[in-house]
């Protein structure tokens, strides 16, 4: 199928004169997940990217460390095995890769 077909949403409509039309709508696109537990991410809005150009860069995504990329649960434990990185607790062969990966980046 073609792309672009792919991305319109069906709708069948009564138009004022009393027959049914077809309507074609852009689809949303999906809600934001969690990139390490998958969880859906509060405060992202389902927009389009024409749509998210509409809002203010506060309403797009939390401002806070991984936000619109990480769930909170997740930017807690990335930061507290940063810090225990840090101070000696642990060592790098016990984290996980994946989990790693953002650790590295908080460094930076
Ligand atoms: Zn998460």
């Amino acid at each position: 199928m073609n792309r672009s077909r792919y991305r319109m949403k069906k709708l069948s409509r009564r138009t004022p004169s009393g027959r049914t039309a077809l309507l074609t709508k852009n689809k949303k696109p999906k809600q934001a997940h969690c990139a390490l537990c998958r969880k859906p991410l509060a405060a992202v809005p389902r927009e389009s990217r024409a749509g998210m150009a509409k809002l203010s860069a506060t309403q797009r995504r939390p401002q806070r460390t991984f936000g619109g990329v990480l769930c909170g649960n997740c930017t807690a434990h990335v930061i507290k095995t940063r810090t225990r990185l840090q101070s000696g607790v642990t060592d790098e062969t016990t984290v996980p890769l994946t989990l790693m990966k953002y650790v590295k980046m908080l460094k930076a």
